[in-house]
C-alpha cells in the first residue's frame, strides 16, 4: 500500500517553567511513536483525553516542534523543512476540528470559507468559486453559498469544514474528534459522508477519537494511546475482538455495544486513578499503576513491542514474561475476574 503519512520514532515535548529561577524544563508528552497511514486508509488514534492524541496530530502537521523522529508526508520528508519550504507541502494534510463553529470565520460566507484555501493556487477567482461551489455540493450543501456560519446547524458547519479541508485536494485529512460535539444522528451522517468521500476521492484520514463505537464504523486500523505512547495497534476488527493490552480491554468494556456477543457476558471495567502526569510516567509499564494484571516485572521493565499471529501488536509483559495468560486468555481472565467481584454493581473497578 502506498503510504501518505509515515511517522517514525517521533517524540514531542512541551516547555514547563519550574523552580525559583523559572528555568524551562521539557515535558515529554509523546514518546517514540511510529505509524503509517496508507492511501485511502482510515487510521484511528484512540485513548483518554490527555494521552497525546491531539499533540501527535499537531506535530505531524509541523504546528508543534518535535524532539526527534521523522515525518514523511506524501513521499516528502518534512521533518526539518523551513516554514517557507514547507508551505507548498502543507496542502497535502488538512485538519478538521471538533468544534466547527469556532474554526469557521463568522464574517465569511460558506463559499468564501471553502474558497479561501485555494487562493494560493494558479486559478482565477471564477475557477476558485466554481470549485468551492462543487465542494459544497459534494458535502450535501448545494445552494447555501451566501449564508454565514451562524445560519447553519452544527452538522452543516462540520460539512463546511470538511469541504474547506478538501479544497486543496489533500492526501490526508486529520480529523480531531470531528463528531464528538454532534448529536447521534448527525454523527452518523458525518461519518457516512467521510466514508463516501474516502471512497470517491481516495483521501486518507487520521481519525482522532475517544469514541470506540464511532471508530469501529470508519477505521481500518486503530492505534491505542496511553500516557504518550502507543500501547497497541492493529486492524480495527481484530483489536476489538482480541485486544492484547489490558488498557484496550478496559476502553472496550466501556462501550459494550462494540464488543459483540462478548458484551452479553462482560461487565464494565472502570479504570481508577488518573493518567500519569504528562512528562512523568511511572517506570516500567506506564499502565502498571492502573492495571489489574500488574506483576513485579511491570513496575521496573518496559514491555517490549510484540507482534501477534492475528495481526495485532502491543506492549504487555503478560505475553512475554512466561505468564500463562496469552492474548486469547486475556479477555476470559478479565471476565472471570469481573464475575468474581462486585457482581451486584454490574461493574468492576481496576
Ligand atoms: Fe498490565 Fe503489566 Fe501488561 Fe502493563 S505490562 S499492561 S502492567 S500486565
Amino acid at each position: 500500500m502506498t503510504q501518505v503519512l509515515e511517522v517514525s520514532e517521533m517524540s514531542v515535548s512541551f516547555p514547563r517553567r519550574s523552580g525559583l529561577l523559572g528555568k524551562s524544563q521539557p515535558l515529554r508528552v509523546v514518546e517514540n511513536v511510529s505509524f503509517e497511514v496508507g492511501k485511502g486508509e482510515v487510521v484511528a488514534l484512540v485513548g483518554e483525553s490527555g494521552s497525546g492524541k491531539s499533540t501527535i496530530a499537531r506535530a505531524v502537521l509541523r504546528l508543534l516542534p518535535i524532539d526527534n523522529g521523522r515525518i514523511t508526508l506524501a513521499d516528502v520528508d518534512i521533518t526539518t523543512l523551513s516554514q517557507r519550504a514547507l508551505r507548498p507541502h502543507r496542502r497535502n494534510a488538512q485538519l478538521v476540528f471538533q468544534d466547527p463553529y469556532s474554526s469557521l470565520d463568522p464574517s465569511m460566507t460558506a463559499i468564501e470559507i471553502v474558497e479561501e484555501p485555494l487562493r494560493g493556487f494558479a486559478m482565477s477567482r471564477e475557477e476558485r468559486l466554481r470549485s468551492a461551489q462543487e465542494l459544497l455540493a459534494s458535502v450535501g450543501l448545494a445552494g447555501v453559498e451566501g449564508r454565514y456560519p451562524y445560519e447553519f446547524s452544527g452538522g452543516q458547519r462540520q460539512r463546511i469544514a470538511i469541504a474547506r479541508a478538501l479544497a486543496p485536494r489533500p492526501a490526508l485529512i486529520i480529523c480531531d474528534e470531528p463528531v464528538s460535539a454532534l448529536d447521534l444522528s448527525t454523527q452518523n451522517q458525518i461519518i457516512s459522508l467521510l466514508d463516501s468521500l474516502r471512497q470517491s476521492l481516495g483521501v486518507s484520514y487520521l481519525f482522532i477519537s475517544h469514541d470506540l463505537s464511532v471508530v469501529r464504523r470508519i477505521a481500518d486500523r486503530v492505534l491505542v494511546m496511553y500516557a504518550g505512547e502507543i500501547v497497541e495497534e492493529g486492524p480495527t476488527e481484530r483489536v476489538f475482538r482480541d485486544p492484547v493490552h489490558p488498557y484496550t480491554l478496559a476502553l472496550l468494556s466501556a462501550v459494550p455495544a462494540v464488543v459483540g456477543d462478548r458484551s452479553k457476558h462482560a461487565k464494565r471495567i472502570v479504570l481508577e486513578g488518573d493518567l500519569p502526569v504528562p512528562g512523568a510516567p511511572p517506570p516500567g509499564c506506564r499502565f502498571h499503576t492502573r492495571c489489574p494484571f500488574a506483576m513485579d516485572v511491570c513496575r521496573s521493565e518496559v514491555p517490549a513491542w510484540t507482534e501477534f499471529d492475528h495481526g495485532v501488536s502491543g506492549r504487555c509483559h503478560l505475553h512475554t514474561s512466561g505468564s500463562t495468560l496469552g492474548f486469547s486468555g486475556l479477555t476470559q481472565f478479565a471476565e472471570d475476574a469481573m464475575a468474581s467481584t462486585d457482581r451486584d454493581r454490574g461493574q468492576t473497578s481496576i
